[in-house]
C-alpha cells in the first residue's frame, strides 16, 4: 500500500501527479526550492518541504535532502516525474535502500537503458527493430571502424553510449572524416559523461520520431497503449506532438506496439516507459528507452481514456496492471503544443510575473498547467509553463479545436511561444500530417 508520496518534482508535472494523489486517496509531500514556494501544488499538497536553494544542483537534484524529506514527513514512495533524477539509477537505489518505494522501474533496469548499447542489444533481443549498426561498442582498431562504416553506408553517426539530451553525437558523411570524428566524439563523450564508449549508427536522413507507450506491472504483465508522433522538434526538443501517429496501420501498430510489450516482459520492466523510434520510409528503428512518464503522455492518455500518471502509482503500490491488451481501443485523434515562456521571435526564455491570464475551454481541451494569475515564473528552470491538448474525433477536428483553443489563451505579463504554435496550427505541411523532424526547423529558416 501507498498512503504518502513525495513528488521530487516542480511545474506542471508535479500539479499532475498531486491530482493523481488526490483521486486515490493518497497524501502527498511537495518538496521545493526556495523559489518555488508559490507553486500551485506546493499550495494543494497535505505537506511541504522547502530542500534547498534556487539552483536545481541543491535543490531538485539534492538526493540527501530529498530522502531525508520522505524520512521526515512519513511518506513510504517517492514520485520523481520527469527530467532531474527520474532516469537515475544510483537515486532510484538510494530510495529503495532507503525504504522508500521508487514509482518507476527497478535501478538496474533504468541502468540497462540508460546505457544506450546495452539498450540496443537487450531490445534486438526481444525483436525490436534498431537502427543497423556496430552492434556494440567501437574499439580502436581504425581499419575496423573503416571497414564497419563502409558496410553500414554512409552518412553513418557516431554516438556516445552515455549520451543524453542531444548531446554526444556525430554525423559522418565520408570516410575521409571518420576517424577524426570518432576521436572528437570519444573526447566529448569522455567529458560530458564520464564515459567514453561510442557506437555507430547508420545516420538517417528525413525520419519522423514515432514513439510506443507501455504499461508492465511487477507480475509480468505489459500493454503497449499505442504510439505518439514527435516529429515537430526545435534542437532536438519536441514542440508538438500528436497521438496516433498519422499514416500508421493498426496492424503496423499492433506489430510494433506488442514487440515493446514483450520487449518488458523479457526485461522485467515495471511501471509507464516509452520506446523511441526513427521511422523513415514504412520502417521502425528504436534509437532508446525513457523509462519515466513523458511530458507528452497526456495524448495518449486522451486517446485511451488510460491515466497513465495513476497506472504508474498502482503498479509501484505492487497492483496488477488494471488494462489487459484486448481492453485499448483508440478513439479519435489528441495534439499537444507545449507552452514555453519565451520569445516567439528568438527563444530566449521569458520568465516574471503573470499578470492576467485566461484558460482556453470547451469540449476535448485540456490544459495541463500550473501557472496562476499572479504566479511569478522563476529563471532558474525549464521555460515549458503549460501544455495544452486538444482531442478530436478526426485529426483535422482536433486540429480546429487547438486553433480555436489557442486563440482563447490569454497569458499576459511574459511573452510565450503561442505564436508559434498558432503558426504551426496553420501550417500546411503539419496539416497534411507526417512531416519528418527537420520539417519545423527548415520552416524557422534554421
Ligand atoms: P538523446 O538521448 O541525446 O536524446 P537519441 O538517441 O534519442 O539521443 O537521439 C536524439 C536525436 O538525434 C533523435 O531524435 C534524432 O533526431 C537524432 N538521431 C539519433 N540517432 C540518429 C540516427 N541513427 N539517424 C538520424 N538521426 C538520429
Amino acid at each position: 500500500m501507498i498512503e504518502k508520496i513525495v513528488i521530487a518534482n516542480r511545474g506542471e508535472i508535479a500539479l499532475r501527479i498531486q491530482r493523481a494523489c488526490r483521486e486515490l486517496g493518497i497524501k502527498t509531500v511537495a518538496v521545493h526550492s526556495e523559489a518555488d514556494r508559490d507553486l500551485k501544488h506546493v499550495r494543494l499538497a497535505d505537506e511541504s518541504v522547502c530542500i534547498g536553494p534556487a539552483a536545481s544542483a541543491d535543490s531538485y537534484l539534492n538526493v540527501p535532502a530529498l530522502i531525508s524529506a520522505a524520512e521526515v514527513t512519513d511518506a513510504n514512495a517517492i514520485h520523481p516525474g520527469y527530467g532531474f533524477l527520474s532516469e537515475n539509477a544510483d537515486f532510484a537505489e538510494r530510495v529503495e535502500q532507503s525504504g522508500f518505494i521508487f514509482i518507476g522501474p527497478k535501478p538496474e533496469t533504468i541502468r540497462l537503458m540508460g546505457d544506450k548499447i546495452t539498450a540496443i542489444e537487450a531490445m534486438k533481443a526481444s525483436g525490436v527493430p534498431t537502427v543497423p549498426g556496430s552492434d556494440g561498442p567501437l574499439d580502436d582498431n581504425e581499419k575496423r571502424s573503416i571497414m564497419l562504416a563502409r558496410d553500414i553506408g554512409y552518412p553513418v553517426i557516431i554516438k556516445a553510449a552515455g549520451g543524453g539530451g542531444g548531446r554526444g553525437m556525430r554525423v559522418v558523411n565520408s570516410e575521409a572524416a571518420l576517424i577524426s570524428a570518432i576521436s572528437l566524439t570519444r573526447e566529448e563523450a569522455r567529458t560530458a559523461f564520464g564515459n567514453d564508449t561510442l557506437y555507430m549508427e547508420k545516420f538517417l536522413g528525413n525520419p519522423r520520431h514515432v514513439e510506443f507507450q507501455i504499461l508492465a506491472d511487477s507480475h509480468g504483465n505489459a500493454i503497449h497503449l499505442g504510439e505518439r508522433d514527435c516529429s515537430m522538434q526545435r534542437r532536438h526538443q519536441k514542440v508538438v506532438e500528436e497521438a496516433p501517429a498519422p499514416g500508421i496501420s493498426e496492424e503496423v501498430r499492433q506489430e510494433i506496439g506488442n514487440r515493446c510489450a514483450e520487449a518488458c516482459r523479457k526485461i522485467g520492466y515495471r511501471g509507464a516507459g516509452t520506446f523511441e523510434f526513427l521511422y523513415e520510409a514504412g520502417e521502425f528503428y528504436f534509437i532508446e528507452m525513457n523509462t519515466r512518464v513523458q511530458v507528452e503522455h497526456p495524448v495518449t492518455e486522451m486517446i485511451t481514456g488510460v491515466d497513465i500518471v495513476k497506472e504508474q502509482i498502482r503498479i509501484a503500490a505492487g497492483k496488477e496492471l488494471a488494462y489487459r491488451q484486448e481492453d485499448i481501443f483508440l478513439r479519435g485523434h489528441a495534439i499537444e503544443c507545449r507552452i514555453n515562456a519565451e520569445n516567439p521571435e528568438n527563444f530566449m526564455p521569458c520568465p516574471g510575473p503573470v499578470t492576467q491570464l485566461h484558460v482556453a475551454g470547451g469540449p476535448g481541451i485540456r490544459f495541463d498547467s500550473h501557472l496562476y494569475n499572479g504566479y511569478t515564473v522563476p529563471p532558474y528552470y525549464d521555460s515549458m509553463i503549460g501544455k495544452l491538448i486538444a482531442w478530436g474525433e478526426t485529426r483535422q477536428s482536433a486540429i480546429a479545436r487547438m486553433r480555436t483553443a489557442l486563440s482563447e489563451m490569454v497569458i499576459e505579463g511574459i511573452l510565450t511561444n503561442i505564436p508559434l504554435q498558432e503558426d504551426i496550427m496553420r501550417d500546411g505541411g503539419f496539416e497534411a500530417g507526417g512531416a519528418n523532424i527537420h520539417y519545423l526547423e527548415k520552416k524557422l529558416g534554421l
